[in-house]
């Protein structure tokens, strides 16, 4: 249900009704717009229909059925972009975002040596894999909490903050207290029970803004740059793209990771399109 909120409505009117929606059992999305406030009400459809009496609270000019099956992402609910802050960087926001750096954390060397590429490049991200969804159980499966530090001290050493991925319910609060994002991956994205576990975090699980990724699209380096410059035309937030500083002897996935001049290369046409888009 979407209780839209009077033009004039106050901050404790506001507030008011979002306490009262939790105290029957719903969650409240409050969404601040130019002219007023909406609030999504988000739980149970069964007994939907006491939301109704929000109509007779201070401040509320109606209430309305959520259309879309897609609650929380709706602009119904939420009419403004999702926009992530990390540190002073906006996911979401004007600027075309990527994320870069390569598949697996194989050591602090290598880790930093993409993290230098994706730097010059004007990367604003790093990624790296520290726990390996992998196809095969004997492929390599990650550094786990080994690779988690060196992305910490990566990070620390270059000033990039850092995504990467969890696969496991019980490794959430581990890689939370490392990373900047939680990544999950495509495997991942019907496991319920991490899902569950991933929304409780404090760090942002980007189901919104809207990020391609290029590298595991295509399986093959060749069809990354164009895919990229496919991902800013078509008006997304970011790309989160693998480089590797030798892909030839990468543990997992060299086949799609792009070598540093490649990189470079991408972020120009990534540079030029964006802003032939904003003129
Ligand atoms: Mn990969």
């Amino acid at each position: 249900m979407i209780i839209v909120m009077k033009s004039h409505a106050t901050a404790k009117q506001i507030e008011d009704v979002v306490q009262w929606i939790e105290s029957v059992g719903y969650k409240a999305h409050p969404s601040s717009g130019v002219e007023r406030t909406i609030i999504g009400a988000v739980g149970d459809n069964r007994d939907k229909a006491v939301l109704k009496y929000a109509e007779s609270l201070p401040g509320v000019e109606k209430t309305m059925p959520i259309l879309k099956p897609y609650k929380l992402a709706s602009r119904e609910s939420h009419e403004g972009d999702t926009v992530i802050n990390i540190g002073s960087l906006e996911i979401g926001g004007p600027e075309f975002i990527v994320m870069a750096g390569p598949c697996a954390i194989e050591s602090e060397e290598q880790l930093l040596e993409s993290a230098y590429v994706v730097k010059k490049g004007g990367g604003q991200i790093l990624r790296g894999g520290a726990f390996k969804p992998r196809t095969s159980p004997y492929s390599f499966q990650g550094l786990e909490e080994e690779g988690l530090k060196v992305l910490d001290a990566v990070s620390r050493k270059t000033g990039l903050p850092t995504v990467t991925e969890v696969v496991n319910p019980a490794d959430v609060d581990l890689v939370e207290s490392y990373a900047d994002v939680l990544q999950i991956g495509a495997r991942n994205v019907q496991n319920f029970a991490l899902l569950k576990k991933v929304g409780h975090a404090r760090k942002p699980v980007t189901h919104l803004p809207v990020v391609i990724d290029p590298s595991h699209a295509a399986g093959n380096w060749k069809y990354v740059i164009p895919l990229s410059r496919a991902a800013v035309a078509v008006g997304a937030d970011g790309i989160i793209v693998e480089v590797h500083p030798e892909p030839e002897k990468a543990v997992s996935d060299g086949a799609q990771s792009l070598k540093p001049e490649k990189f470079y290369q991408l972020m120009d046409d990534i540079r030029a399109l964006a802003k032939a888009m904003r003129s």
